[in-house]
C-alpha cells in the first residue's frame, strides 16, 4: 500500500498572455489531488472572475496589514497591483497531502525558493513575442497602457526562465497540458515521495 506524504509545490510563471491561467485551470481539473493556490490581490476583479475562486480581492489597506502580520509566504507588486500567497492556506493544504499549483510571477517564485527548496518550477513561454502581442490585443479587458506595460514586463520575465526547472512553449494547449501533466506525474514518482509500508518493514 502506498501512502503519500506531504504534497508538493508546483510554481508556474509566465509573461502575461502566454496562456498560463488557462493551462493552470485545466490542469487542476485533469490531474487528481492537485489544487490551485488562491492568491490575495488588490487588483479589481475582471468580468467573470469569482471572489474566493479566482482570487481573494482585498483593499490595499487589508493587503498591507496582512504583510505586517507576516501572512504571506511571498508577495509582489505586479502591473501596479499587489499579489500574495497565504502562508497558512498553502501549508494547511500541503500538510493535508495535496499538491499545490501556484500561478505566481518571477519575483514570488524567487521568494518561494527560499522557503521551499524542493518546489518544482515551471515556466510557460509563448511561441513568439508577436504571438504574445496578438494574444494580449485579443484580451478586451486590458487597456492600451496596460498592454504596453505587460509587453515590457514580458521581456524582463522571459529573461528569468533559467531559474525554472522546466520550460513549456505553449503553442497548442492540449500538447502543453500533456507536458505539464508529465512534470506533475514525474515529480510524484520521486523515491523521496513514496512511503510504502511493506518496503519499510523489510
Ligand atoms: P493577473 O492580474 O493577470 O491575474 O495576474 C498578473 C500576474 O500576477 C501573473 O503573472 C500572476 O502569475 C501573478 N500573480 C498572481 N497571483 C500571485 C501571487 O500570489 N504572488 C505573485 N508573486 N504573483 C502573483
Amino acid at each position: 500500500m502506498e501512502k503519500r506524504s506531504k504534497g508538493s509545490i508546483f510554481i508556474v510563471s509566465a509573461p502575461s498572455g502566454a496562456g498560463k491561467t488557462t493551462l493552470c485551470k485545466k490542469i487542476v481539473r485533469m490531474v487528481d489531488n492537485i489544487r490551485p493556490s488562491i492568491s490575495f490581490t488588490t487588483r479589481q476583479p475582471r468580468a467573470g472572475e469569482i471572489p474566493g475562486e479566482d482570487y481573494y480581492f482585498v483593499s490595499e489597506d487589508e493587503f498591507r496589514s496582512m504583510i505586517g502580520r507576516g501572512d504571506f509566504i511571498e508577495w509582489a507588486q505586479v502591473h501596479g497591483n499587489l499579489y500574495g500567497t497565504s502562508r497558512r492556506k498553502l501549508e494547511e493544504l500541503i500538510d493535508a497531502g495535496y499538491d499545490m499549483l501556484l500561478d505566481i510571477d518571477t519575483q514570488g517564485a524567487r521568494q518561494i525558493r527560499q522557503a521551499f527548496s524542493n518546489a518544482v518550477y515551471i515556466f510557460i513561454l509563448p511561441p513568439s513575442m508577436t504571438e504574445l502581442k496578438h494574444r494580449l490585443e485579443r484580451r478586451m479587458s486590458n487597456s492600451v497602457e496596460d498592454m504596453n506595460r505587460r509587453m515590457l514586463r514580458a521581456v524582463d520575465e522571459i529573461k528569468e526562465y533559467k531559474m525554472y526547472d522546466y520550460v513549456i512553449v505553449n503553442d497548442m494547449i492540449e500538447a502543453s497540458l500533456k507536458k505539464l501533466e508529465a512534470v506533475i506525474i514525474a515529480e510524484r514518482l520521486r523515491s523521496s515521495k513514496i512511503s510504502s509500508q511493506w518496503i519499510e518493514n523489510i
